[in-house]
């Protein structure tokens, strides 16, 4: 067993007085984070929760959801962030899934709690506020536990949180967090992107309740950083930020990037250097994104990873950017990786599944031992995703294998047609599913959102594509229809696809 003294508290030892975290409503140093993490960990600690108990969280990005995480590791509790945006019933599968003993939940989801706990009386709930007047962090009608038993250090095996999956597949299941995947992830993430202790400031934008989110909170006291939290996305917010308050990292999926681009040109306004980097991921980015902020030099970055793997586990150093344009870079040091087609580990240029192994990689599904023998052997994990390394060793993804298209025998990446359609000027979003066919099995078909003014007709689309694509992918029908669905980190639902017909 490895045990760490408690990173937040930790910062506040060593830097109390360095700026830890700022949202609209407050600006914190590391002393003042921690102390209003102990205050509410000792309020948790009165509703009963202490170590081993599985806390679900219903809150929006903000002040009560950061701190809520923290006093939540000082009494060594489990985290179950609840995505905002499920249904009811989604939520109380969860719930009862991951056998959730409390709830507790912001202002903002007040009425959706009243909801969970009449169906599930048993589940203590607890509303966390903000108290504008003291700027201060509480439950509700909690007296503090003033002998709470508050955790010194952090024990690396030890369960920090269980993150459901999105869900753009099957059956959610609960991937099991732990302190040493954070911790090497973010030992990780800083031996490729670099450490600059005293400058960096990492802008937050992205659900807390998604590994993106969260393993930034981590990042923020690992490396005693500064981050700036908002409660959504927002492109000319999130542009003034890093102009005017020295972002030097933002972490974004592609929809959010082309909307920063976006709001930068109607602004007439420029990055400054001060932003290093613009670390992209959740989904695959398309070429002209990228060739996009290359022309501008905007530092994009991009990254592979999922919340098995505590988001990034693959990611391109800003050296590379260019040369290798469209891979999402080469594993981060802890990760190992290998491409695995029909049982066994391809060489270079082969297609074939991504498999990681690594100490801030899942070693498992919470109470699910058939799908953790699944996915995981031996260490290695099956991500389910379709990829190949090139001669160097750089990861390109293709595909994430449930989208694959298989039409007469040949395999079909939705994604790659997906970016041969997205270089049409008038095309602003495609996405690209199969459709049953009783002669090929199955072809692919396309749901294309234009650009507002643009008469271009299916037609002329599929003539375009026919002369960029092999025959067999080129979409068989395309339907014009408004934005696609996404889901709330913005990767594409391409199984919702089919509904728009
Ligand atoms: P999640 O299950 O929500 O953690 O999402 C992880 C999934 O997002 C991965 O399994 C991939 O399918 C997809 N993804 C993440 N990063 C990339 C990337 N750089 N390129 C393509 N797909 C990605
Ligand atoms: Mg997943």
């Amino acid at each position: 067993e490895t045990h760490l003294p408690n990173w937040l508290q930790r910062c506040a030892d060593n830097t109390p007085q360095k700026q830890a975290i700022s949202t609209p409503e407050i600006e914190w140093t590391f002393a003042e984070f921690n102390q209003q993490t102990i205050q509410l960990a000792r309020q948790l600690s009165t509703l009963g929760i202490k170590q081993g108990s599985r806390v679900a969280l219903l809150a929006s990005n903000g002040v009560p959801f950061v701190v809520c995480v923290h006093a939540l590791i000082r009494l060594g509790a489990v985290l179950v962030p609840l995505n905002v945006r499920l249904t009811l019933e989604e939520q109380l599968w969860l719930l009862r899934d991951v056998e959730a003993v409390a709830l507790l939940s912001d202002a903002a989801y007040a009425s959706r709690a009243a909801a969970i706990q009449q169906a599930l009386p048993a589940l203590t709930a607890a509303r966390l506020q903000l108290e504008t007047a003291r700027r201060q962090v509480s439950l509700q009608g909690v007296a503090p536990d003033l002998h709470a038993p508050l955790l010194d250090e952090i024990e690396l095996e030890a369960t920090q949180a269980i993150m459901y999956t999105s869900g753009t597949t099957g059956t959610p299941k609960g991937v099991i967090i732990t302190y040493k995947m954070q911790w090497w992830n973010a030992v990780g993430s800083a031996l490729n992107l670099g450490h600059q202790a005293d400058s960096d400031c990492w802008l937050l934008c992205m659900p807390l309740f998604h590994i993106g989110g969260l393993s930034i909170l981590m990042k923020n006291v690992i490396y005693g950083i500064r981050i700036i939290v908002y409660e959504k996305f927002d492109a000319a917010i999130v542009n003034r930020a890093i102009r005017e308050q020295g972002i030097s990292i933002i972490s974004v999926v592609a929809v959010m990037l082309q909307r920063m681009l976006a709001e930068l040109d109607a602004s007439q306004q420029r990055y400054p250097t001060t932003l290093r980097c613009v670390l992209l991921g959740g989904g695959p980015a398309p070429r002209p994104l990228l060739e996009d902020c290359a022309s501008r030099n905007v530092p994009v970055v991009q990254t592979y990873g999922l919340t098995e793997s505590c988001s990034q586990a693959v990611t391109l150093s800003p050296a590379d950017a260019l040369r290798k344009l469209g891979s999402a870079g080469r594993p981060l040091l802890p990760v190992q990786l290998r491409i695995v087609d029909k049982g066994v580990a391809v060489g270079p240029n082969q297609a074939g599944v991504i498999c990681l192994k690594g100490p801030s990689i899942t070693a498992g599904y919470d109470h699910r031992p058939d799908a953790t023998a699944a996915t995981i052997q031996d260490g290695w994990l099956t991500t389910g995703d379709i990829g190949y390394l090139d001669n160097e060793g750089y990861l390109y993804v293709l595909d994430r294998r449930s989208d694959l298209i298989i039409s007469g025998g040949e395999n079909i990446y939705p994604a790659e047609i997906e970016a041969v359609l997205l270089t049409h000027p008038d095309v602003a979003e495609v996405g690209v599913c199969g459709q049953p066919d009783p002669q090929w099995g199955q072809v692919p078909i396309a749901f294309v959102h234009l650009h507002a003014g643009s008469s271009l007709t299916p037609a002329e689309l599929i003539a375009y594509a026919t002369q960029r694509l092999a025959r067999y992918k080129v979409p068989r029908s395309i339907y014009l229809t408004p934005p696609l669905p996404h889901n709330s980190s913005g990767k594409l639902l391409r199984r919702e696809l089919p509904k728009l017909l």
